[in-house]
């Protein structure tokens, strides 16, 4: 039996990337606030407790996957009253780069070691362990977390210091909120000019256009068969959570003055589809955005 380990947040993510650990020989005990998620981690033989106390009691690693940064920040400022000095604690939600610092600092003055390591992947890879970590911290912080990380993913990349995880995990995803954006409204454009999804398919994608999002994810139905527009926009990656971290990478453009005007549009373009009801379909059914105002 491996060490003991605590994971805080057992949703969507959390739940199936705890069950990972126990099938890789942890010991973990767990806390969320919801039962419903407590009920489904202990099915997966995580042994769940009614407090966050008890959960992280004789941990020596101390994983959370929360919703956002005051989530993290509210759980980790009570976490460091309640663990020893040395214990690793591990933040995989995805969240500001400024709570993440914030939540190395905290872990810092308690003598703890912290990594930010949030993911790419989805439920599908929490659940089959093949999750991308981008992870954030001091060196020594990475070699005892890696082998944990390790149990529920299938690359983890030491991406920096404190916060680099989270900077380099908003950056993708607003290069890919963009080139989706940029897909759809090809596509339509291609409708409107009587070329098929198809024809257009096979040139971009072999051609100076080629990107995960037409190659890999392609927003019209056919031309691939796996991407969630064959599958009624079932996400897959929920708009709602691409307007989160598009939002996400727009605070820290302001914050450290970069200019980002094709992400600040993509943020707009996300939060308008949003606001149309559309925020529970995958983020690749921004192409009917581009059709329904192109009919208007
Ligand atoms: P979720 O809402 O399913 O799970 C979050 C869990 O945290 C819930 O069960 C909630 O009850 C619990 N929680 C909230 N506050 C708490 C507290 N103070 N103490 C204990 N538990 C608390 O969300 P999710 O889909 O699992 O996402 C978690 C994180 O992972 C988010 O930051 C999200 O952006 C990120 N993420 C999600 C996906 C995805 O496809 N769902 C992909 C990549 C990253």
């Amino acid at each position: 039996m491996k060490s003991v380990t605590a994971f805080v947040g057992l949703g969507n993510m959390g739940g199936p990337m705890a069950a990972n650990l126990v099938k890789a020989g942890h010991a973990v005990r767990g806390f969320d606030l919801s039962e419903a998620s407590r009920d489904m981690a202990a099915k997966a033989g995580i042994q769940v407790f009614a407090t966050l106390d008890e959960a992280v009691s004789g941990a020596s690693v101390v994983i959370t996957m929360l919703p956002a940064g005051r989530h993290v920040l509210g759980v980790w400022s009570e976490l460091v009253a309640l663990v020893s000095p040395g214990t690793l604690l591990i933040d995989c939600s995805t969240i500001d780069v400024d709570s993440a610092r914030k939540a190395h600092a905290l872990a810092a003055d308690k003598g703890c070691l912290s990594l930010d390591a949030p993911v790419s992947g989805g439920i599908g890879g929490a659940a089959a362990a093949t999750l991308t970590f981008m992870v954030g911290g001091p060196d020594e912080s990475f070699a005892r977390g890696k082998p944990v990380l390790e149990a529920m993913g299938k690359r983890i990349v030491h991406c920096g210091a404190a916060g680099s995880g989270q900077a380099a995990k908003i950056c993708n995803n607003m290069i890919l909120g963009v080139t989706m954006a940029a897909v759809g409204e090809a596509f339509v454009l291609g409708e409107k000019l009587g070329l098929s999804h198809q024809a257009l398919f096979d040139v971009a994608s072999t051609s100076s256009g080629q990107c995960w999002s037409i190659n890999t994810y392609c927003p019209v139905p056919g031309p691939v068969p796996t991407s969630p527009a064959n599958n009624d926009y079932k996400p897959g990656f929920a708009t709602a959570l691409m307007l989160k971290d598009l939002r996400l990478a727009q605070e820290a453009a302001l914050a450290s003055g970069a200019t980002t005007p094709l992400g600040a549009q993509a943020a707009q373009l996300y939060g308008l589809f949003e606001k149309l009801g559309h925020g529970g379909e995958d983020f690749s059914a921004i192409v009917k955005f581009f059709r329904e105002q192109g009919a208007a």
